[in-house]
């Protein structure tokens, strides 16, 4: 495996080959680090993670709204 230093269009700047990943983009074949791949899937991990806390915060504030509301009808 060769351990020749490569350009990195994500880092800008250069890598050993072995720790690097030909990725395909729309302007051709560039190569990019496993480090910058992975932190970019944990982050997208991390985003999905958020945005489903978030929609079960949604979810129970709306239900203890409707709980609220209800209860306000149910004392008239
Ligand atoms: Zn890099």
């Amino acid at each position: 495996m060769s351990t020749e230093l490569t350009y990195c269009y994500h880092c800008r700047t250069h890598h050993p080959r072995n720790e690097m990943r030909l990725m395909v983009t729309k302007t051709g074949k560039r190569w990019r680090c496993i480090r910058s791949i992975q932190a970019t899937q944990q982050g997208r991990e991390a985003r999905e993670a958020y945005g489903r806390l978030v929609s079960e915060i949604n979810r129970a504030e709306s239900k203890s709204r409707a709980q609220r509301l209800n209860n306000l009808l149910q004392e008239k």
